[in-house]
């Protein structure tokens, strides 16, 4: 007898934890999509605010997310519809188990495509649940027969479409995600955790149709530390969701420092505007290179296929400046790389390793 042999689930032990990378001192990280600015950064009243908001936070007390007013700030903030329900989550990652808990009987299924997200193939094994991933065509864009047919073959109790796609940036056609949400009758998350830097979203729509769920996050706007995601969609399946949502998932620190930097929204589009303006910058000059494959993208990274993905990865290394490999992930991902839109610093960096690399002349 043993514990591993006897009592903990063999197809866990089989997997391997999620790797989060170390940070050598001094390195550039553009591995994440993590914003490169603190959001109260260069604001030395706005961050004295804050302090004095954190300190005040009653951390003796559980928290409440349904009367922390993050709703309401959110709602504000974004333009979330009145007929859509909130549900907050402690990060999206926790949105996404909770909503695959919420379908999980035995044989329902989930669908994504590939490559994207590896969360949603994960929950959909943890929680003993039938996975069909439907390829992307070569340039990343929605194969959309296939979808369709594979809605039609397996009747998804859950779809996630990530919209713009990660790890490759690319958003699909609207159009096409429409027909998606038409031909299925479960449940579809379409995933704007890159909403915010993407020319389209599905918010809008959230709440008026049924099967809708659009699930955001303020990790990849600067506040990946904190901790939240939120989903909005109609009430029949928020309601839902609700029941099963841990009753204290989220922290007193986080929902005070989330509702005070949304009282600030023009900061953090500020940000914005300025991450996407380094996005097509660095995407000018990688492009310019020209044995490169510089994927279109909507969010805030580029996703670039190259020569020799381990040899770049090595060689930003060396230039302490970690970047994510994707070569191996998927056969669509080969010899690629997915490069966060840094600081214009930051940038430059990347640029001048590319250059140095690719371009002797
Ligand atoms: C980063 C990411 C998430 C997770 O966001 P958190 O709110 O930080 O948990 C979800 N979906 C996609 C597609 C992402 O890239």
């Amino acid at each position: 007898m043993t514990i591993l042999s006897d009592f903990i689930r063999a197809d866990i032990q089989a997997l391997t934890a999620y790797q989060v990378a170390e940070l050598p001192e001094g390195f550039m990280k553009l591995d994440a999509m993590e914003s490169p600015y603190h959001p109260f950064s260069g604001d030395e009243t706005l961050k004295k605010k804050w302090l004095e908001l954190l300190s005040q936070a009653p951390i003796h007390l559980y928290p409440n997310p349904a009367t922390s007013g993050l709703q309401e700030a959110l709602r504000q903030a974004f333009n979330i519809p009145d007929a859509a329900q909130i549900a907050l989550g402690n990060g999206s990652d926790e949105l996404i188990q909770l909503l695959t808990m919420l379908v999980a009987k035995p044989d329902a299924t989930v669908l994504a495509v590939e490559p994207s997200f590896v969360m949603y193939k994960h929950n959909a094994a943890l929680y003993g649940m039938n996975y069909v991933g439907v390829p992307l065509n070569d340039d990343f864009t929605l194969n959309l027969p296939a979808v369709l047919a594979a809605i039609e073959k397996h009747n998804p109790a859950l779809i996630f479409i990530a919209y713009p796609n990660n790890p490759t940036g690319v958003c699909f056609q609207r159009e096409e995600v429409e027909q998606i949400i038409r031909a299925a009758k479960g449940i579809v998350v379409v995933d704007e955790a890159y909403g915010a830097f993407s020319r389209d979203s599905f918010l809008s729509q959230a709440g008026s149709i049924e099967n809708l769920i659009v699930m955001r996050t303020i990790s990849k706007i600067g506040f990946a530390g904190l901790r939240i995601g939120y989903a909005s969609g109609a009430a029949t399946v928020i309601n839902e969701l609700a029941k099963i949502t841990p009753p204290y998932n989220m922290n007193q620190l986080s929902l005070a420092t989330a509702k005070f930097a949304l009282q600030h929204a023009e900061k953090i589009a500020e940000t914005i505007e300025k991450l996407k303006k380094e996005r097509e910058r660095l995407f000018a000059a990688l492009s310019a290179i020209g044995r490169l494959n510089v994927f279109p993208s909507d969010a805030n990274f580029l996703t670039v296929r190259v020569p020799n993905a381990a040899l770049l990865y090595e060689t930003l290394k060396q230039n302490k400046i970690l970047i994510k490999k994707l070569h191996g992930v998927h056969p669509l991902l080969d010899e690629c790389v997915r490069i966060t839109v840094g600081s214009p610093e930051e940038n430059n960096a990347v640029i001048n390793v590319f250059n140095k690399l690719y371009d002797e002349r």
